[in-house]
């Protein structure tokens, strides 16, 4: 009987446009971090040094929505590399707070930010920034998802629930713990 255990599931996160409050509900797992990295290879997220997508990740979770031409690139790679994609948090499933610029023109909105309200040196950034797209849109809107977690942030039970029953070959059903806005 072979005693090697079990190959860890290699996961992938990355934050779009968002506040990065879905990935401080990820590390609110607290605790239970240390039992999920008996299972769970963290290859690739701002929370670890690596920052290159490998070529093959089994779980990829994204955060955040697509605003801009890098959040757009992301997310294709993302799509290509990751086996499972998991949109987590309401700003990577419907837009939420990025997509209330949506109503407003792109320079209407960069007057507004760059020249209006600043008082020292007010310039439209042209070097070194990506460039924004048009619309704000959610993650499926750009690439297929597979899995949704919602909330503002979701709970860190929440996500807990979907880690492991992913882990455990499970579907999650996540309605049952989710809600928008939570
Ligand atoms: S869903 Fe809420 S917590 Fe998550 S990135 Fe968007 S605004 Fe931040």
């Amino acid at each position: 009987m072979s005693t090697e255990p079990a190959p860890k599931i290699t996961v992938a996160t990355a934050w779009l446009d968002g506040c990065s409050g879905c990935h401080m509900s990820f590390l609110d797992l607290d605790e239970r971090l240390i039992e999920l990295v008996k299972s769970v290879d963290i290859v690739y997220s701002p929370l670890v040094d690596t920052k290159e997508l490998p070529e093959q990740v089994d779980l990829g979770i994204l955060e955040g929505s697509v605003s801009n031409d890098d959040d757009l690139a992301k997310a294709k790679a993302f799509r290509q590399h990751c086996k499972f994609l998991i949109s987590l948090g309401d700003c990577a499933v419907n837009g939420n707070v990025p997509a209330m610029r949506n109503p407003f023109k792109l320079a209407d909105i960069f007057d507004r930010a760059y020249r209006e309200t600043v008082d020292c040196q007010p310039q439209i950034p042209t070097v070194e920034v990506p460039a924004l797209l048009k619309r704000v849109v959610p993650i499926h809107n750009v690439v297929p998802v597979d899995c949704f977690i919602p909330g503002c942030p979701p709970h860190a039970d929440a996500i807990w629930y979907v880690l492991s029953e992913l882990i455990a070959g499970r579907t999650p059903e996540t309605t049952k713990v989710t809600k928008f806005g939570a």
